[in-house]
């Protein structure tokens, strides 16, 4: 049975949204790697400084307080502090034919990595699909990926106080969005 035109679009925007999730899912990982670090507290921060788990150049970036969401600009293994290839940063797929392992030292990534990716994917595709609407699915998705980042760092106190902020500012976020988009 040949695909309406109609039908062609909605498979097209479903499968923008499902590449958005992924291409988010690979910086949601970043925010769960990176915020605890760059909000660590003293006691976190000398553990790290001490561990020898820990690379040269994650502890030169604890020791300068210099790690940030984006800043190296370039994700970098935390064990051994090599930095990632393009080819290594490719959602879903890198993991897959890495087998969860860093290309060099072969130290575990964790599952994490995969299924945030993997999750946001799916779930970013089905809201773009379900919902039919850019603005709705922008929302939804968003929320989503904030209520995920908070899953993982609730348990770093001072990271869970600053997402609390920026929670309420979506909140006021998605008032503003509902009431523009009812009008
Ligand atoms: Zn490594």
């Amino acid at each position: 049975m040949p695909v309406r035109a109609g039908e062609f679009v909605e498979y097209f925007e479903a499968g923008i949204w499902t590449w958005l999730g992924l291409v988010t899912g690979s910086f949601v990982n970043v925010c769960i790697d990176r915020l605890p670090l760059q909000f660590a507290d003293k006691e976190h921060r000398s553990s790290l400084l001490n561990s020898s788990e820990t690379s040269l150049l994650l502890k030169k970036h604890i020791r300068d307080q210099s790690l940030t969401l984006i800043n190296p600009a370039r994700s970098f293994c935390f064990s051994c502090g090599h930095q990632l290839c393009w080819f290594e940063n490719i959602p879903v797929l890198s993991y897959i034919i890495s087998k969860g392992r860093c290309r060099i030292c072969s130290s575990a990534l964790g599952s994490r990595i995969f299924w945030t990716e993997t999750i946001h994917g799916l779930c970013y595709g089905i809201f773009g699909w379900i919902l039919q609407n850019w603005i709705w699915s922008l929302f939804v998705s968003i929320n989503f990926s904030f209520f995920w980042i908070l899953a993982y760092c609730r348990s770093y106190q001072h990271v869970r106080i600053k997402l609390y902020y920026a929670g309420g500012v979506l909140m006021a976020l998605n008032f503003m969005g509902y009431f523009f988009i009812r009008g």
